[in-house]
């Protein structure tokens, strides 16, 4: 039973401490970590809950260290694809046409451990990867989720937010109040619309169409075998994709460009094909390729996260991927305020950190999209020479642009949050760019991982507070930093890891990691001003 709507001063109860509009993977990932770190929220999706076409289909590896953190990263890497088949990238001239070059990857039987995560991305389409969130978001005590309940309006002042919910199965509308509200509600959402927050960016990059269909016998019927991704290449350039659903019978092939509203979905299936084959259409959806990030990420007590913040082509999986670590960074932050730990300057650097990455994750997205869509034609001939293992032109193009296309990863971890008001930096320059990741911990950064001794990683200690790191075999006393701690009320855990390759590794004899993963600071020596420390990294500082 939901409150009618009070005015609130500071100390009143609300009816949730946050409320959640939107149940995609992005509020359900705010949802389960506000429950993780014992906060209360509500979380209402205007919709029952189903999701029975898939837009996502790569969980990255930060997302997926984020599922092992709440113990669902077994059941994501079960659930969308089968564990021999390969996840490699073909570039064709049609699925029976020839094959003109392959990112080879391997299945996850046979391949290796990435040295710089205790995960690996995951292939686990939305259709499996949401029910497995909601699922797990109800068994978090603090979570109440609720289906075919929408966010009509809301209002918000010093104390609180009030939001009208409407019932859509009855009609009915009721208040509620929460101390936050955080716009998880997709593009077409209501929370950044309402608060006439304007979005900068490109807008539209392409109209393309998904034409989900399910076809059994499929890859029996080409010499491809299995793949994650087919692109197909032709006369006209490359002009889709072909990516493998649940690694048995359901395909989706995205047409790259084509804004027309009757677009025949059919003769697109045997372009792709090369000829007509058996399959039954599930779905056919027509939708806009933006470009977009938000030019605010808050307002007041109100905050957008996911979709509702930015959007990007789905080129490289950044989408999801850059709504979950906002859910990240938000989640203990408001757990903070909400614990009165965090000061005043802690839920403004939400904006600060994150929109520059949304930026640059959007214009990357964008940037690999026009990479494959300015894969020249390829006719007969050229296809002809590649498939005798030789390069035209044009196949020399498409496999510089291959190689280009296969860095998602690794930006998808190279970034800090420089300049950052709650990280200290330490004047370290960023790493070298380069063709792959390097770890770092300079301050802003994601902690680096490392596989502890007793089978753990450096990741599995960080999540509930601060983490204290001491490393090395003589590491400064820390009983300063403690207390300033102490006092302030900010929860510290406190770890001590001999291995000088660990010390190595982080570059400091002391770290301080937040709640979220990344480096809040770091030193050789117990810092002269504890108290400095302390308050800056909890957005106390000034
Ligand atoms: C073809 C395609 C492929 C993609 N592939 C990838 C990929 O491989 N990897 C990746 O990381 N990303 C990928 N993405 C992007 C990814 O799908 C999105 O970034 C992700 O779904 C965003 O999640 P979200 O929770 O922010 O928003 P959504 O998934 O849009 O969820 C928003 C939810 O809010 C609900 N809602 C809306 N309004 C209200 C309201 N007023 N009240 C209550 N509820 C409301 C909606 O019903 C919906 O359930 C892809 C996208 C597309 C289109």
């Amino acid at each position: 039973m939901i409150a009618r709507a009070r005015d609130l001063g500071p100390d009143d109860p609300a009816d949730t401490p946050v409320l959640v509009a939107g149940a995609g993977p992005v509020g359900l990932a705010l949802a389960i970590e506000l429950g993780r770190l014992g906060i209360g929220c509500m979380v209402v999706e205007k919709r029952d809950g189903a999701v029975s076409v898939p837009k996502m289909s790569q969980v990255s590896a930060r997302a997926m260290e984020f599922c092992r953190r709440w113990g669902i990263a077994d059941a994501v890497r079960a659930a969308g694809w089968p564990e021999n088949h390969p996840g490699d990238v073909v570039y064709q001239r049609s699925l029976t046409g020839p094959e003109l070059g392959r990112l080879p990857i391997p299945s996850y039987a046979v391949r290796d451990r990435l040295d710089f995560t205790p995960e690996s991305p995951c292939h686990c389409p939305q259709i499996f990867f949401d029910p497995i969130l909601a699922d797990h978001a109800k068994t978090r005590a603090p979570v109440r989720l609720r289906y075919h309940l929408g966010l009509e309006s809301f209002t918000q002042d010093e104390g609180a937010v009030r939001a009208t919910l409407r019932d859509s199965l009855t009609g009915e509308t009721q208040t509620v109040t929460a101390r936050y509200l955080v716009g998880c509600d997709g593009p077409g959402g209501v929370v950044r619309e309402a608060l006439g927050i304007g979005l900068g960016g490109l807008g539209v990059v392409a109209h393309s169409i998904n034409i989900f269909f399910r076809a059994p016998q499929l890859v029996t019927l080409h010499d491809k075998g299995w793949a994650r991704f087919y692109r197909s290449i032709d006369e006209a350039g490359c002009w889709s994709e072909m990516i493998a659903i649940d690694g048995q019978e359901l395909w989706r092939l995205t047409v790259f460009d084509d804004a027309s509203p009757d677009a025949d979905a059919e003769a697109y299936l045997q372009r792709l094909f090369g000829g007509e084959f058996p399959y039954e259409i599930i779905d056919v959806t027509h939708w806009e390729r933006r470009d977009h990030v938000a030019r605010r990420y808050q307002s007041g007590r109100v905050f957008l996260a996911g979709d509702s913040a930015h959007q990007c082509s789905p080129t490289g999986g950044y989408g999801m991927h850059t709504g979950i670590e906002e859910a990240m960074n938000i989640a203990w932050k408001l757990a903070a305020v909400i614990e009165r730990w965090g000061g005043p300057e802690l839920l403004g650097s939400y904006d600060s950190e994150r929109r520059p990455i949304a930026q640059r994750n959007v214009a990357l997205a964008t940037e690999a999209f026009r990479t494959i869509s300015a894969i020249p034609a390829i006719d007969d001939a050229a296809a002809a020479i590649a498939a005798a293992g030789k390069a035209a032109p044009a196949v020399k193009i498409l496999r510089a642009a291959i190689s280009g296309i296969s860095r998602s990863d690794y930006h998808k971890f190279q970034y800090a949050y420089e300049d950052s008001p709650i990280c200290i930096a330490d004047g370290t320059p960023p790493p070298q760019g380069g063709l792959s990741f390097t770890p770092s911990a300079r301050p802003g950064s994601r902690a680096p991982h490392a596989w502890l001794k007793d089978g753990r990683s450096t990741l599995d200690l960080f999540g509930t507070g601060f983490a204290l790191l001491r490393l090395g075999a003589a590491p400064p006393d820390t009983e300063g930093l403690r207390h300033a701690a102490a006092r302030a009320g900010v929860p510290v855990s406190e770890t001590s890891i001999a291995d000088p390759a660990l010390a190595d590794l982080y570059g400091a004899a002391l770290i301080l990691v937040r709640p979220d993963g990344h480096v809040a600071w770091r030193g050789d020596a117990a810092p002269e001003d504890p108290t400095e420390v302390i308050e800056r990294i909890r957005g106390a500082g000034g």
